[in-house]
């Protein structure tokens, strides 16, 4: 067993292969964010928000400039179409990035005001765009909104709507696997919770109980894989949390974690984005079906 694996829970063995292990993809980055596995292009999308770049990485042609500058590019996803949906802390803005390369704005603006700096992002299977909205990028005498919001944005639709509000620094955020549940991370560092929304007549949410404090550090981005644990990041690297918010066991990066996304050709390696460097690890589960728009297994 790799020493990058802490087992806290016998479970966790579950998720591993017997040859897992932690393998470190690329380094010398500034702050890694936002990974995503691209379908339709077949490679890692991740962001180096100082560096301005989109990377694209790929086993066969290794790491490439995707995009630069990024416009401070973020969080990344993958919608059903096979468009990239990014956020954007340079523009303040939710984009869409089409296979051939067009780049349009979908979201810049709520009451008519600037978002602050929109931070992660996750595709429902109905095409809603669900993304959080911190401060983390825009100076306080430049945030035009009240609060810290989080958004649902409908195809089509000219503005955002709020589902959550209330949270101090909504970060990353994720589907369960069924899309009953919306976790969503608030990376204040004197709360470090992950909250556990209800799905509310499909595109609302009620609830909001705490279903985990993570520490070390903060919780930042998040996956569900496709038996509904939560890999959250955290200081230490990736923590592995059952669906009833159990510890189940750690991936230890040598570096903060901000990020992690499912992919690769079996949808089962983890790729994990920890501050100046890029890490896989191949799994035995694979992601949920909303997540990255990806099916499970396939
Ligand atoms: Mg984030």
């Amino acid at each position: 067993m790799s020493e990058s694996f802490e087992i806290i829970e016998e479970s966790f063995r579950r998720i591993l292969r017997p040859g897992s292990e932690l393998g470190l993809l690329a380094e010398g980055f500034q702050f890694t964010e936002g990974p995503t596995w691209w379908p339709a292009m077949g490679c890692l999308i991740f962001s180096d928000i100082p560096g301005d770049t989109i990377y694209r990485w790929s086993e066969g042609e290794g790491l490439g400039v995707f995009r630069r500058p990024s416009r401070r590019a973020n969080g990344n996803t993958a919608d059903r179409h096979g468009n990239l949906i990014t956020c954007e802390h340079g523009s303040r803005a939710v984009t869409r990035t089409s296979p051939d390369g067009e780049v349009a704005t979908l979201a810049d603006r709520y009451g008519g005001k600037r978002l602050n700096s929109p931070n992660d992002v996750a595709v429902k299977s109905d095409g809603t765009i669900w993304f959080t909205d911190p401060p983390y990028g825009v100076k306080p005498e430049n945030c035009e909104q009240p609060a810290n919001y989080v958004f649902r944005l409908d195809p089509g639709a000219a503005e955002p709507v709020i589902v959550a509000e209330g949270l101090s620094r909504p970060n990353g955020l994720c589907f369960s696997p069924d899309e009953r549940l919306l976790y969503i991370a608030d990376s204040d560092k004197d709360i470090h919770h992950i909250r556990r929304f209800e799905v509310e007549g499909g595109n609302m949410l009620g609830g909001g109980e705490v279903f985990a404090t993570i520490t070390p550090g903060l919780p930042d981005g998040m996956r569900v894989d496709a038996e509904g644990r939560l890999y959250s990041t955290a200081a230490d690297g990736v923590q592995v949390l059952s669906p009833d918010g159990e510890l189940l066991g750690k991936i230890h990066t040598p570096q903060t974690a901000a990020n992690c996304a499912f992919g690769g050709a079996d949808g089962r390696t983890l790729f994990i984005t920890a501050t100046s460097s890029l890490w896989c690890v191949q799994l035995a589960v694979a992601a949920a079906t909303p997540i990255d728009g990806m099916i499970a297994g396939s």
